[in-house]
């Protein structure tokens, strides 16, 4: 990548570090001790595991190769201010495992269990971009999402919109979008477990629907769930095969459809496991 060769690369980062000058050399780290009993149940380790890597506490480090990620996405051609001051906001570092950590700010798409991933920085901006329109910084109304994943979308999301609902149909990934998401209290942000294909039809009308799975076709329920003035951003399976990202814009009924660059995508699936 072009931006490896502007500057040396400084990975592996310890993307957790507190303030590491301040602390006293001499105290050793209570939860490394934790771990290392050989009775700690292998569960509460993976759950401590992941706490390290959680939002608490973020250190220099994580702020740092996050601002060079935005400002690669800057560089990349995301003009929208508001998608990337919350892309500035969400650290997600703390959506991968720890393993991955050290490429969670590369713009790559990452396994998260499940034969599932969280997307690109890039194309997250980009989807979320195209769906804002341009309206301005937290200037969306009610945006769904389909297919939470990790939740790393979703957070970003609870910064541009007023109120977010993300609709995920695999039970394990739904319950881990909410411990991943807990520590950023995102009071306006609301996890689904269900078939995102229906959407999600008590908080209906959206203003924003995006999805973060692709289909051979647009579910009608995404239609009617759209708002007037409101934008579907969706990947769909293209006619010559691969998937193109698709714009549906509801003007007062009138659906206009317009299609946009490749991407590749999970598929869309219905059902719920
Ligand atoms: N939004 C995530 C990306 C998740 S990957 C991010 O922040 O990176 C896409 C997700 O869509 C997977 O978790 C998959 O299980 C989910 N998915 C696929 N079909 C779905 C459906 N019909 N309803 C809800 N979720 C669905």
């Amino acid at each position: 990548m072009a931006d490896s060769r502007q500057r040396p690369r400084t990975f592996p980062l310890s993307l957790d570090k507190v303030a590491p000058k301040a602390t006293p050399a001499a105290a050793p780290p209570r939860r490394s001790d934790e771990l290392l009993r050989p009775q700690r149940p292998v569960e509460a380790a993976a759950r401590d595991q992941r706490q390290r890597s959680a939002p608490v506490g973020l250190g220099l480090d994580s702020d740092y190769v996050r601002r060079r990620m935005v400002d690669r996405l800057r560089a990349q051609g995301v003009r929208d201010e508001g998608v990337l001051a919350a892309m500035l906001q969400v650290p997600r570092h703390a959506f991968v495992d720890t393993a991955l950590a050290t490429q969670a700010y590369e713009d790559t798409s990452l396994p998260i269990g499940l034969q599932q991933t969280i997307s690109k920085p890039s194309v997250v901006a980009r989807m979320i971009e195209l769906m804002c329109a341009g309206r301005g910084p937290a200037s969306m109304g009610r945006v769904l999402e389909i297919g939470t994943g990790c939740g790393y979308q979703a957070a970003v999301l609870s910064f541009v919109a007023r109120q977010v609902v993300s609709v995920e149909r695999l039970k394990p990934l739904h319950d881990k979008a909410r411990e991943l998401l807990a520590p950023l209290r995102r009071h306006n942000l609301r996890l689904v477990y269900g078939d995102g294909m229906l959407g999600h039809a008590p908080n209906a009308p959206y203003d924003g629907i995006i999805a973060a799975a692709g289909g051979q076709y647009l579910p009608q329920a995404w239609l009617d769930q759209l708002a007037p003035g409101g934008r579907l951003v969706a990947p769909m399976v293209a006619p010559g095969g691969g998937q193109v990202l698709v714009l549906v814009e509801n003007r007062e009924g009138r659906y206009v459809r317009s299609e946009h660059e490749a991407v590749h995508f999970v598929p869309l699936k219905s059902g719920t496991t």
